[in-house]
């Protein structure tokens, strides 16, 4: 294998290779050469080895896009995202993914936390954004991936859920104990369900960017407007 065809994945986007990810983008077909060629960059520091067959650019590789290569299929869920919405207050040092297996890995001083969810489910992309280098569940898809997983769970704010979103994604989780929790969920200012709630995104106030909804509840004769969770 010449060098340049390991330079051309090094001008990918990504920032993060599994060995076979360099198998693909090179011609060498031999895997103990290309072994061999890997351990080379590796000890020029062209190439940062993470963890066995896991390797990147550099010492500044993206986490999130790590948190997606260690077991595949996977996608970053659960509270590293509910966090970055809003839904739980709490920060977590930990990246939370879902896969196919339960898993808790420390890797380069980060703590990365698998859980495990079911085949049927896991492959289904419907709520999952995919960005440039990983895939990483909507608010929604992560709320729903968590009341999958757990029998109870206090979330802090529900207002940046759209219910309607929430509605779509529940059948691809087949669970009706599931769909029960999610009825449960009420709205703190008139009682009904959460779920009974319709989001309108409002106009954006000038010289903002952050997005502010109404949800208007269509409970009979309820003239809830602004859910609160
Ligand atoms: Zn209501
Ligand atoms: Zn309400």
């Amino acid at each position: 294998m010449e060098k340049a065809s390991i330079l051309s994945i090094l001008r990918r986007e990504n920032t993060v290779f599994t060995f076979k990810d360099i198998l693909l983008a090179s011609a060498e077909t031999n895997v103990l050469l290309l072994k061999r060629r890997i351990n080379y960059y590796v000890k020029n520091k062209e190439l940062y080895p993470i963890r066995r067959g896991i390797y990147a650019k550099d010492k500044n590789y993206d986490r999130l896009e790590l948190a997606t290569k260690i077991f595949i299929p996977s996608y970053v869920s659960l509270e590293t995202v509910l966090a970055k919405e809003g839904v739980v207050f709490q920060q977590y040092d930990r990246i939370f993914v879902v896969s196919y297996l339960a898993r808790e890995i420390s890797c380069d001083g980060q703590k990365y936390f698998f859980r495990r969810i079911k085949d049927m489910i896991l492959t289904n992309s419907l709520g999952i954004d995919i960005k440039k280098n990983y895939a990483i569940a909507t608010a929604e898809r992560a709320f729903l991936d968590t009341l999958y997983l757990n029998k109870s769970y206090h979330f802090d704010n529900l207002a940046p859920l759209d219910p309607e979103k929430c509605l779509e994604l529940l059948p691809i989780y087949r669970n009706q104990a599931m769909a029960e929790r999610l009825k449960s969920y009420r709205c703190n200012r008139c009682r009904h369900p959460f779920i009974q709630h319709t989001q309108t995104e409002l106009a954006q106030k000038p010289g903002s960017n952050q997005k502010t909804y109404v949800h208007k509840c269509e409970a009979k004769n309820c003239n809830c407007l602004d859910f609160e969770g």
